[in-house]
């Protein structure tokens, strides 16, 4: 990335479960664009590892236990990065889980707590934290999917969750304008741990198929889309979602 912009210089960046796959390469992104990135995730020594892996490229970064759905330590995670940097400009929203593959009618309740918890109440709570904080021209960004357009096979009910987070971007939008944009990306198939369920190569090659480019997506696919709706290049847009999918159907 030689002829990267710095478009977050002064800029300071919180990205929710950030310590590998889509959210490392989101504040990877940020941080080499100038931001100073809060990441966390719920393991200490994940936390120690990519904090130790941004600093290697220079970035300035702090790192964090927050397991999103921890109220103290998402509080914590707030409190933390307004003393050290003293200001918050952008917080992308990109923790979730998917604890089962059954069939929606047969998903226990537990379970159903759980998605909605994770992949939406908590990001909710944490933005509570957050909006007192956030500066004119802030941003957030939802981190969706493709399966919340398209529901696929064993990720049906947390396809759901994440069609959820294209209302709560759409009403969050309106709700937060005009000082604080809010923008959501829906990835495609990235081949991370998260993913490791969809990953013998008979389905990375049909997932492949279903992709106008012929591939699967990386996390650095992912990073320059949520990099773009966080920046002031994409300070005329609110409300939307960029799927980010190598062309794969994504009609509601
Ligand atoms: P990943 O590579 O497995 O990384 C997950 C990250 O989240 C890790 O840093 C993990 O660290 C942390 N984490 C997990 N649960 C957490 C929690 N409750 N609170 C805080 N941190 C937590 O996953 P990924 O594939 O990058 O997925 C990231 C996002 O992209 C998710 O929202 C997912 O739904 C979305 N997405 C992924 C794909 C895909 O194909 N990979 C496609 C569409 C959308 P710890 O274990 O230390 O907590």
């Amino acid at each position: 990335m030689e002829k990267i912009g710095k478009r977050f210089q002064e800029k300071v960046a919180i990205v929710t479960a950030s310590t590998q796959g889509i959210g490392f390469g989101i504040a990877e992104r940020l941080g080499l664009e100038g931001a100073a990135v809060v990441i966390s995730s719920r393991r200490q020594t994940n936390v120690d590892e990519a904090v130790k892996k941004l600093k290697n490229q220079g970035i300035e970064v702090m790192g964090l236990v927050c397991h999103v759905s921890n109220a103290q330590q998402r509080k914590d995670l707030i409190k933390n990065t307004i003393q050290k940097y003293g200001k918050l400009d952008v917080v992308v929203c990109n923790a979730a889980a998917n604890p089962s593959v059954d069939g929606i009618v047969e998903t226990k309740e537990a379970v159903l707590d759980k998605l909605w918890e994770i992949n939406v109440k908590a990001s909710i709570l944490l933005l509570q934290e957050a909006a007192p904080h956030l500066n004119k021209g802030s941003s957030i960004v939802f981190v969706s999917s493709i399966v919340g357009f398209h529901p696929l096979k064993g990720l049906a009910m947390y396809g759901v969750t994440k069609t959820a987070l294209l209302g709560l971007t759409k009403a969050l939008a309106t709700e937060m304008a005009p000082d604080t944009r809010v923008n959501c990306i829906a990835p495609g198939f990235v081949p991370t741990y998260f993913a490791s369920i969809l990953t013998t190569d008979e389905q990375r090659r049909s997932l492949e198929e279903k992709t106008l480019l012929n591939r699967v997506g990386t996390t650095q696919d992912m990073a320059a889309a949520a990099a773009y709706l966080a920046s002031d290049d994409a300070s005329y847009v609110t409300g939307e979602t960029l799927i980010v999918a190598g062309g794969m159907p994504s009609r509601l």
